[in-house]
């Protein structure tokens, strides 16, 4: 599986994150800060986990809201 890179956004170092760590926050290996989960798939959310889910996560979103009307 790939892996992905974050930057840490205490110390600003590039940390890989292998592909099977999706939605798991992981530390920084220079610094131990704490860095966000990664969604590398859509997370499907719904009006009773949105802000939750919104909270609990610290990264950039891109939400796309639909109906079936
Ligand atoms: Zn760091």
């Amino acid at each position: 599986m790939s892996s992905y890179l974050i930057t840490c956004r205490s110390c600003g170092s590039a940390n890989r994150v292998p592909g099977e760590k999706q939605g798991i926050a992981g530390h920084c290996g220079n610094c131990r800060a704490t860095l966000p989960p990664l969604y590398f798939e859509p997370q499907q959310v719904n009006d009773e986990n949105f802000d939750a889910f919104l909270a609990g996560y610290s990264g950039p979103i891109i939400a796309e809201f639909w109906a079936p009307w």
